[in-house]
């Protein structure tokens, strides 16, 4: 992990390399990338040690 900056929660990829989204999460702040805003979604369970408080977020209901 670098500290210049935000980084995705899920891939640590730093805004210099790709566009980053802020996250506001139980009063902090978080960034993801859009790459992984669909894991945010749909799989948070994968974010579980990565982005604190992610265990209990349950999986948006999606029909596809
Ligand atoms: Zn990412």
């Amino acid at each position: 992990m670098t500290t210049d900056g935000p980084t995705c929660v899920a891939c640590g990829r730093s805004q210099k390399e790709i566009p980053l989204l802020s996250l506001s999460f139980r009063n902090a702040t978080y960034w993801i990338c859009p790459q992984h805003l669909p894991v945010l979604i749909h799989n948070p369970q994968l974010l579980v040690g990565k982005l604190p408080g992610a265990e209990g977020m349950a999986p948006a209901e999606h029909e596809d």
